[in-house]
């Protein structure tokens, strides 16, 4: 078992009994901590006993403002917002508030990679561990991309590196965490239900490096103003990113390759993924696996293959010349912009869904290279005015995603981009953006 130093606390209150603070509750258990368990739901009995075989404390179906007393430290849930009235009184108390993630960082000691930002954090995590793994090197992926980072951090062997995929609530309650090498993508308006304001979730954000030193790197966005100036207090080594302008210091790209201090790293050509957000996502994966040691080959191989994240502006199959691209994740009409301008030859779109009372104007100026699109859903009445106005020729209407498929092959030519990217969630007729973009592929191998 691993030890938990540099954890002064002994007596724990974890706050929420999902995964990650089942984990921390076993695990504080297993170092010799004192654990009481709230959660606000009635605990699965299995679980509940299970906890309590270990000396846990639970406490479930309320939150009174008891569960604090003689709590030495919290260790939340990142969902919880911090309006909660425990987590209130916790700060009137003067009791810090962590989440699991500070656990995680003790246990990875200085082995981490963490990547933050408010968008492509998946993307560019995936990336890097990609490309770690390509060039044999030892690492495991955790934190809001899936598994447990606490649990994952257990189990890393000696110099086995932890890639922490962080949200922005995960960030908010560390006090020691420092990844080795820091990644912050780019900072937009995101979750102020949460955070209340901008100031907090930027701050968040930044908590990625803000105990970081001189012997660690941040590898962050150029591009990006408001990463650009919020980097400016950090005491770690800067490795800027940019995919519009010569970077000496860090990475970039021109129109034929993507270079990392003066270095040219591979051919822009070569890369599978398309869109202007991918090569920033690119840029950053490049930089923190050249930190961490990774030969040029294995980057260059990733680059080569790696097809996007599953529904993300995937590219999913061949056919007879067709390209297609699942970008079933697009559920807002910002993402689908996006996806248009990464191709510049003739687009097939695939769009329509829940309907939130938007008109969709906003996406006429993309549609220019559009040579028809494929409507179906609550939606698609809307949407087709927009591509009439927008001049899109050829207009089609589907019951479905199979016959959308169906409808844009029939008319496709060799060269055509066929792009599910939806503009609108996913519920009016599936219930998750996943099992969209999974019937989508299922429909665009149906085609062969
Ligand atoms: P996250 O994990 O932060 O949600 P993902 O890698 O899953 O990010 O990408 C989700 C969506 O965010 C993509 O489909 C794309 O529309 C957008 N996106 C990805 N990377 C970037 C980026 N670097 N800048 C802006 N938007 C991006």
């Amino acid at each position: 078992m691993k030890e938990l130093t540099n954890f002064p606390y002994n007596d724990v209150l974890v706050l929420g009994l999902a995964k990650s603070g089942t984990a921390a509750a076993k695990f504080l258990l297993e170092t010799g901590r004192k654990v009481r368990v709230n959660d606000k739901q009635a605990a699965d009995a299995g679980l509940a006993d299970e906890l309590q075989s270990l000396g846990a404390e639970i406490i479930t179906g309320s939150h009174p403002l008891s569960v604090l007393d003689d709590m030495d430290v919290i260790i939340k849930n990142p969902g919880i917002p911090y309006d909660n009235p425990v987590l209130a009184e916790a700060t009137r108390r003067d009791i810090p508030i962590l989440t699991e993630i500070e656990l995680a960082g003790i246990l990875a000691d200085n082995h981490s990679i963490g990547i933050t930002g408010s968008n492509g954090k998946t993307t560019t995590t995936t990336l890097i561990t990609e490309m770690l793994h390509r060039g044999k090197q030892h690492a495991k992926v955790a934190g809001n991309i899936g598994a447990v980072a606490t649990e994952v951090a257990q189990t890393l062997e000696e110099n086995e590196k932890l890639v922490l995929e962080l949200s922005s609530f995960q960030l908010m309650g560390v006090q020691t965490f420092k990844p080795k090498i820091a990644v912050l993508l780019n900072i937009f308006e995101a979750h102020l239900d949460y955070h209340k304001t901008f100031e907090n979730y930027r701050q968040a954000k930044c908590n990625i490096f803000a105990r970081q030193t001189s012997d660690d790197y941040l590898v962050y966005n150029a591009d990006d103003p408001v990463v650009r100036t919020s980097v400016d207090s950090a005491a770690s080594v800067k490795v800027p990113f940019s995919a519009v302008r010569r970077i000496d210091n860090g990475a970039w790209a021109d129109e034929t390759g993507i270079y990392f201090c003066g270095e040219k790293i591979a051919d822009k050509n070569d890369i599978l993924l398309v869109g202007q957000h991918n090569l920033e996502n690119v840029l950053a994966a490049v930089s923190a696996a050249k930190l961490s040691g990774a030969a040029n080959e294995a980057i260059r191989d990733v680059l080569e293959t790696f097809s996007g994240v599953k529904h993300r502006l995937q590219h999913v199959a061949t056919i007879r010349g067709r390209m297609f691209y699942n970008d079933s994740k697009a559920t807002n009409i910002l993402a689908t912009q996006k996806a248009l301008s990464a191709f510049d030859k003739p687009v097939i779109l695939l769009a329509g869904g829940l309907d939130r009372g938007n008109e969709f104007d906003d996406l006429k100026p993309y549609l220019k290279h559009v040579k028809q699109i494929v409507l179906f859903g609550e939606t698609k009445e809307k949407l087709q005015r927009v591509a009439a106005e927008a001049g899109v020729p050829f207009i089609q209407m589907a019951e479905h995603l199979n016959e959308a498929v169906r409808l844009a092959f029939d008319r496709s030519e060799k060269e055509d981009i066929i792009l599910l990217s939806p503009a609108c969630a996913s519920w009016d007729q599936y219930h998750t953006f996943e099992e969209r973009g999974d019937m989508f592929e299922q429909a665009v191998h149906r085609l062969v």
